[in-house]
C-alpha cells in the first residue's frame, strides 16, 4: 500500500462512521420507568450508601474493577515526539480498543494538558477513585520515571507505564527464548543497549532481574557510550554507566552477543553486525524504522536472531502481548500494584507459550503454514487465543504469592474458563 493511500485509509477509518474508536454502552436494562428508577434516582442511592459504609463495595456495584485509565500528556507519542494532548488522543483511544478486544477491559483515555510533574501526579491521584488501574502512556523521560514511581507509591491500585514495562516484558521473553536457541546463558552474554530512554532503562533493569550482569552491559545514548566519567548523567544513565574507555557504537558492538535497539533508525551498519559474536541476537526496536533494516540484517548474517517492532517481519516485539493480560491478571485479584514478580511471571508465561505447539487458527490468522519455536518465532503472536488463558493467571498467581492481591483466586480452572469466555 502506498504511503498516500495508507494515510487516506487511516483518516477515513478514524472519522467514519463515528469520529474516534470507542464508545460507552449500558450494561443494564433501561427500557422501562422502573429500570430507570433503579439505574438512577431513587434506586441508585442504595449502592451509594453501601459504598459509603465500606469503600471496597465500589468494586461490587460499579465499573471500577474493570476500568483502566490510559493517561498521557502527549509528550512522547509513538515516534512522533511532543505532539500535545489532543494529538495523542487517537493513540490513547487505540490503546483502549486493544484493552477491550484482547482482555475485555474498559480503557478510558485521558489526555492531560500539563508538563508539570507535580500537577500531573496530583491530577491522576485526584481522579484515581474512578479506576481499577492506571496505564501511563507516552510520557517523555525522565519525567515518566518520577511520575510512575510516585504514583505507584501513593496509589493503592495497579499503575504501569507501558512504554517502559510493556517493551521490557515482551523483549525479555523474546530474549530468554533467543538465548535458548543460541545456546547462550544470560549471565554470560555481552549486551549492547542503544538508547537510554524510558524503554531502554526499563528493559535493561528487567534483563538484570533475569540474570544479565551489569559488567557485561554497555548502554549508549545520543552522545555515545555512557561512561562513568561523562558529565551531567541522570541517575538512570549513571545506573548503567561503564568503566570501559570506549565511546562509539562501533567499538561497543565488537564481540557483543546481544544488541538491543531502543533509539533511532539506521544507526547499525552491516560491518557492526559482522563484528558481533557468533549467533548474534539483534532486537532493533526503534519505531517505525529499526536501528538496522530487517532485510539488510538477515542478508548480512545468516546466524542472526532478529526481532523488530514491526508487524511486517517475524518476531514483532509488540506491547499488545503484555498490557491487556497483565492488567487483566492484576484486576482479577484486585492487586494493589504491578510489581516485579508479576512482570517476571508475565515474561515467563510468554516465553513458555512460544515453545508450545501453535494452534492452526494462529497459522491461519497470520497466513503462515507452520509456526513453531525457532529463530523466526521466539514470541507468541498477538492474535493467539491462548494468551488470555495463560498470561493473566500467571500474573494473578504472582500477585498472590508476592502479597499484593486483595481478592485471591482459589479455583484456577474456573478462572481460566471465565477468561476464555
Ligand atoms: P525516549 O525516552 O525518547 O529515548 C530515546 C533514547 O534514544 C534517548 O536516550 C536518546 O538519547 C537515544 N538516542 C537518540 N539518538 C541516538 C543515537 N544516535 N544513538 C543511541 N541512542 C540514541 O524514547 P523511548 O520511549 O525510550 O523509545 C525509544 C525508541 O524505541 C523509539 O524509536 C520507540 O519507538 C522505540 N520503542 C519501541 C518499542 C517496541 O518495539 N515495542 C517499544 C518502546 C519504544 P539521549 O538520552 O541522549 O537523548
Ligand atoms: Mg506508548
Amino acid at each position: 500500500m502506498s504511503k498516500q493511500s495508507r494515510r487516506r485509509e487511516a483518516l477515513v477509518y478514524h472519522a467514519k462512521p463515528t469520529p474516534g474508536k470507542i464508545k460507552i454502552v449500558p450494561t443494564k436494562r433501561y427500557s422501562t420507568q422502573r429500570d430507570l428508577a433503579l439505574a438512577y434516582s431513587p434506586g441508585v442511592a442504595e449502592p451509594c450508601l453501601e459504598i459509603e459504609k465500606d469503600k471496597s463495595n465500589v468494586y461490587k456495584y460499579t465499573t471500577k474493577g474493570n476500568l483502566v485509565a490510559v493517561i498521557t500528556n502527549g509528550t512522547a507519542v509513538l515516534g512522533l515526539g511532543d505532539i500535545g494532548p489532543e494529538a495523542s488522543k487517537p493513540v490513547m483511544e487505540g490503546k483502549s480498543l486493544l484493552f477491550k478486544i484482547f482482555a475485555d477491559i474498559d480503557g478510558m483515555d485521558i489526555e492531560l494538558d500539563t508538563k508539570d510533574v507535580d500537577k500531573f501526579i496530583e491530577t491522576v491521584k485526584t481522579i484515581a477513585p474512578t479506576f481499577g488501574g492506571i496505564n501511563l502512556e507516552d510520557i517523555k523521560a525522565p519525567e515518566a520515571f518520577e511520575i510512575e514511581r510516585r504514583l505507584k507509591e501513593e496509589l493503592d491500585i495497579p499503575v504501569m507505564h507501558d512504554d517502559q514495562h510493556g517493551t521490557a516484558i515482551i523483549s525479555a521473553a523474546a530474549l530468554l527464548n533467543a538465548l535458548e536457541l543460541a545456546g547462550k546463558k544470560i549471565e554470560k552474554v555481552k549486551i549492547v543497549i542503544s538508547g537510554a530512554g524510558a524503554a531502554a532503562v526499563s528493559c535493561t533493569r528487567l534483563y538484570k532481574a533475569f540474570g544479565a550482569k551489569g559488567a557485561n552491559i554497555m548502554m549508549l545514548d545520543s552522545k555515545g557510550v555512557i561512561r562513568k566519567d561523562r558529565e551531567n548523567l541522570t541517575a538512570e544513565k549513571m545506573e548503567f554507566a561503564t568503566d570501559r574507555k570506549i565511546d562509539t557504537l562501533e567499538e561497543a558492538m565488537k564481540g557483543a552477543d546481544v544488541f538491543i535497539g531502543l533509539s533511532i533508525a539506521d544507526i547499525v551498519t552491516p560491518d557492526m553486525l559482522k563484528s558481533m559474536a557468533k549467533d548474534p541476537i539483534v532486537f532493533a526496536m526503534a519505531n517505525p524504522d529499526p536501528e538496522i533494516a530487517y532485510d539488510l540484517a538477515v542478508a548480512t548474517r545468516d546466524d542472526i536472531i532478529m526481532a523488530t517492532g514491526r508487524s511486517d517481519h517475524p518476531n514483532q516485539v509488540n506491547n499488545v502481548l503484555g498490557f491487556p493480560f497483565i492488567f487483566r491478571g492484576a484486576l482479577d485479584v484486585r492487586a494493589t500494584k504491578i510489581n516485579e514478580e508479576m512482570k517476571m511471571a508475565a515474561v515467563k508465561a510468554l516465553a513458555e507459550l512460544a515453545k508450545e505447539a501453535v494452534p492452526e487458527q494462529v497459522n491461519i490468522a497470520y497466513g503462515e503454514t507452520r509456526l513453531a519455536f525457532s529463530k523466526d518465532y521466539i514470541i507468541p503472536k498477538p492474535f493467539d487465543p491462548r494468551l488470555i488463558a495463560k498470561v493473566p493467571p500467571a500474573v494473578a498467581k504472582a500477585a498472590i504469592e508476592s502479597g499484593v492481591a486483595t481478592e485471591p483466586i482459589n479455583d484456577w480452572e474456573q478462572y481460566e474458563e471465565e477468561l476464555l469466555q
